[in-house]
């Protein structure tokens, strides 16, 4: 795989200061696949002030030039969408045919959706006797995870500089090729020398030095509550602002009038998809009590058939983590009914698509994100219970509810304690406000409230 061995700062590829590199490994087959320099405070510093030294005239330019060079960002992640797949699927796992229909189909999408914003958002407003400017939050820093790895540089790098801010880049470890691959496209954009920079590197090294750089204005993480904490708390402490997008552990909650086949067929997909790492995947599927042994089976037989088309996940860690939460799911009383604990092939890291049924609510595998291809099936008495069981964790990122009306279907959905709620197997949307209730986060990216979080307000009396 063709990698960088330098920093995308200031508008060109600069030797790293340091000597360290990161060894990116396809999870697949456990092979070293390129290297990449793992970035140092130094090389952060370089990156902000260039970012720094870009803001004024990047946060002047007219919001239809900026549309522009999103609009060629666009059309440059859709000219080369097929090495940007393979790319994902070399250095994340997944499965060629899902990176090119969502990890490279899905960004191109948004970028389009951010040159429309800043061609046609209101960045001015008259309020009685005042004019309210939108103005640019300044120097944004992104550091981003790397199960969509493409996405979420997306989802902050587009509405960052649709907003006029400059930014700064530290992508996951496990996922940099396709962070280089973006910095490419931004440069072919025509995006001006320091709008865009990219530090590659580790999160307690790199990511650590650009969260606390006192150049930057705004920090946009996605990744753990443990990391997202620590961020928070950093920011917290210098008046900084902050987004962040954390975990979930989401409830698919199918009411006893729901077509139950479909909803427990598109349940147990939507959470083997990408090998289950998906932060708003619907991990606690929520049955009536008299369908339940009948979901189970249909659950059961559904991960099975998914077993043959099932990518790894994206490390050892990862791999030694799930097998964990499996087996604590065992030792704790659940029933397993598919997968299990055990790598289904001797070489990558793989998980057995799994699923576990007889899940209580207090158990560690229904409060916990798991983050890899791991369902339980929790039984419930009647709606309020099924409120109850659905609302019982620390999150709120997403959910699903099926029921024969949707009116049915809406009335629980407006209940629950969460960011987005999917209707009757709901398609995605590209606008919609993506972001969590309770621990799941502070923010909302994609669309206009996306737009939003890297603006500020400057109001004029007249
Ligand atoms: P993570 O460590 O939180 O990684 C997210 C990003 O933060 C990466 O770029 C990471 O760099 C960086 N980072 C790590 N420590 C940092 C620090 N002290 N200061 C600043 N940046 C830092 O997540 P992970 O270790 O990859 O995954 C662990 C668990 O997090 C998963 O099992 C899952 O439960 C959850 N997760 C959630 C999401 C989500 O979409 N909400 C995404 C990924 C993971 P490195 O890549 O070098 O670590
Ligand atoms: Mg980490």
């Amino acid at each position: 795989m063709k990698a960088h061995d330098g920093m995308y700062i200031d508008g060109e590829w600069r030797p790293a200061t340091g000597p360290d590199v990161i060894e990116v490994v396809n999870p697949a087959d456990e092979q070293v696949i390129g290297r990449v320099p793992a970035g140092t405070a130094e090389d952060v510093d370089l990156a902000v002030r260039a970012a720094l030294a870009a803001l004024p005239a990047w946060a002047a330019t007219a919001p239809a030039e900026r549309a522009a060079r999103l609009a060629a960002l666009r059309d440059v992640l859709a000219a080369r969408k097929d090495e940007i797949a393979e790319t994902v699927t070399a250095e994340l796992g997944s499965p060629l045919k899902f990176s090119q229909n969502v990890h490279a189909a899905v960004p191109v999408a948004v970028a389009g959706s951010y040159a429309e914003l800043a061609a046609t958002h209101p960045f001015e407003e008259k309020v009685g006797n005042s004019t309210v400017h939108l103005e640019p939050v300044g120097v944004v820093a992104a550091i981003t995870p790397w199960n969509y790895p493409l996405h979420q540089i997306v989802a902050k790098v587009a509405p960052a500089l649709a907003a006029g801010c400059t930014v700064v880049l530290k992508p996951a470890e496990d996922t940099p090729l396709v962070a280089q691959l973006f910095a490419e496209a931004v440069h072919e954009a025509g995006v001006p020398a320091g709008v865009f920079n990219l530090v590659t590197g580790l999160g307690p090294v790199a990511g650590q030095a650009l969260a606390e750089h006192p150049g930057v204005d705004l920090v946009s993480f996605t990744g753990s509550t443990a990391v997202g904490r620590q961020i928070g708390a950093t920011a917290g402490a210098a008046l900084k602002k902050v987004a962040l997008e954390l975990g979930g552990k989401s409830a698919n909650v199918i009411l006893p009038s729901a077509d139950l086949a479909k909803a427990v067929n598109v349940g147990v997909a939507n959470v083997m998809s990408n090998s289950g790492q998906t932060c708003s995947a619907w991990t606690r599927m929520l049955v009536h009590r008299d369908q339940y042994e009948e979901a189970v089976e249909l659950a059961a037989a559904a991960a099975a058939k998914y077993g043959e088309r099932i990518g790894p996940v994206v490390n050892a860690k990862q791999q030694a983590r799930v097998r964990g939460y499996i087996e604590k799911g065992v030792a704790e009383g659940a029933r397993l009914v598919a997968g299990g604990p055990e790598s289904p092939r001797d070489q990558g890291y793989f998980v057995a698509p799994t699923v576990f049924a007889d899940v209580t609510s207090e158990m560690t595998i229904a409060q916990e994100e798991i983050f890899g291809p791991v369902l339980s099936i929790l039984r419930y008495e009647d709606e309020e219970d099924a409120l109850r069981i659905a609302n019982g964790t620390v999150y709120g990122l997403a959910g699903a509810v099926w029921a024969g009306e949707e009116a049915e279907a809406v009335a629980f959905a407006r209940r629950m304690d969460t960011g987005q709620v999917d209707i009757n197997g709901g398609r995605f949307n590209p606008l919609a406000p993506f972001g969590g209730y309770k621990q799941s986060g502070v923010g909302r990216e994609l669309g206009s409230h996306g737009l939003t979080e890297y603006l500020q307000t400057k109001s004029l009396q007249f």
